[in-house]
């Protein structure tokens, strides 16, 4: 099956469904476990929405398992809490999502984990690499410049260095970017973001092979981080229109990178579809499109907030992934704890601004962002 018809008919159990189409929500708690394989209870991830949400998952993952959490962070935590031990260590990308970085700083140091972290190219990261070295996490395309990681390469970095791979393809969604078919071991997903897609469902997911999923999911039900019946459901039927929204939104993407970047208005524009991006040979071999997630930088003579202010259509906010566009600017959102120093070196300036592509007429858009 292709990823669109993934998207409708994955993970579907019919037995279940009463003659209908569409999953039941079952929002029992207690269930009978006399006839039954198993103890079933909600947080444990074998209630029936929270598996056929799961099943659908894991087949556009194109993984063996996968768990539905009740958000992102709680897929990233879990991975971390069942996957490492004190006195393991971890490669780390620098620049990390916001919650991610604080989790590294401020949990692994409790827990007795250390870390280093790694700019995007294969030598920094290979020469990070210690006898204790447990792990690699990583995120691709990156947040908020768009840099484009070589997955294969990672991923057989990590091997040869007996690391267990985890990235997270938040950014891409398992619509354009299948890292396990790349060799990583583990992908997860904000599912707040292009999952849900519509800005009103908080979830994360976790995929990998059973033996991972297993342990995860083991160390998500000691920690308590199941996502409800209702919620999964939401997300089983957003999950429909998955290739539809991601597929718009790259094409939106693309027409509105390839406009600004001959507008002198716009000084540079970070995004993976555009000849000129530095790792677009790369996206174009491990991505099917581009994705929805662009940056730009403005030119000197347009105050950022007055330009914010005067959008019309697209609203500030920090989330993405919605059908509708949004824009934020990292420095006084997504990256504002992180030291002036860093986010220079990194070439987050004050100038850049962060757009999430909706699925709108692009050309309303663009008389949007570039008036006149
Ligand atoms: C939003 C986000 C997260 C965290 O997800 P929540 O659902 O907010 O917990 C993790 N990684 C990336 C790339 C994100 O954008």
């Amino acid at each position: 099956m292709k990823k669109a018809t993934q998207a409708v008919h994955a993970g579907k159990r019919h037995s279940v469904n009463q003659g209908g189409v569409v999953t039941p929500i079952f929002t029992s708690t207690a269930i009978s476990y006399m006839d039954d394989s198993e103890v079933r209870y909600p947080r444990y991830f074998n209630t029936i929405n929270s598996q056929v949400t799961a099943d659908k998952l894991a087949c556009l993952e194109e993984s063996e398992a996968a768990i539905v959490t009740s958000s992102g962070m709680g897929a990233i935590s879990s991975v971390m809490l069942a996957l490492l031990k004190p006195g393991d260590h971890v490669v780390v990308l620098e620049g990390l999502y916001g919650g991610s970085h604080a989790l590294v700083l401020e949990e692994f140091q409790r827990l007795g984990i250390e870390w280093s972290f790694v700019a995007a190219d294969p030598d920094s990261m290979r020469s990070a690499f210690q006898p204790n070295s447990r792990m690699v996490y990583v995120e691709s395309p990156t947040n908020p410049l768009l840099r484009v990681l070589n997955l294969k390469e990672v991923a057989s970095l990590a091997k040869s260095n007996r690391a267990i791979s985890v990235i997270d393809g938040t950014f891409a969604t398992p619509i354009l970017q299948n890292p396990i078919a790349l060799g990583f071991d583990i992908v997860l997903h904000s599912g707040t973001k292009y999952l849900g897609g519509h800005s009103d469902l908080c979830c994360g997911v976790v995929a990998g092979n059973e033996i991972n999923i297993n342990k995860v999911r083991n160390t998500a039900i000691t920690y308590g981080t199941s996502l409800n019946a209702q919620d999964c459901a939401l997300l089983e039927r957003s999950l429909q229109t998955l290739e539809l929204r991601v597929m718009r939104q790259s094409e939106n993407a693309l027409v509105i990178a390839q406009a600004m970047e001959k507008h002198p208005l716009v000084r540079k524009v970070n995004y993976p579809g555009l000849a000129a991006h530095p790792q677009h040979e790369i996206a174009r071999r491990q991505m099917r499109a581009f994705g929805g997630m662009l940056s730009f930088e403005l030119d000197e003579s347009i105050e950022v907030e007055s330009y914010l202010r005067n959008l019309n259509l697209i609203g500030c906010a920090v989330s993405l992934g919605g059908v509708e566009s949004t824009i934020c600017q990292p420095v006084a959102t997504s990256h504002m704890k992180m030291p002036e120093q860093e986010r220079q070196r990194l070439g987050i300036t004050p100038r850049l601004l962060r757009l999430s592509v909706g699925i709108e007429d692009p050309q309303d858009l663009l008389e949007d962002l570039l008036p006149g």
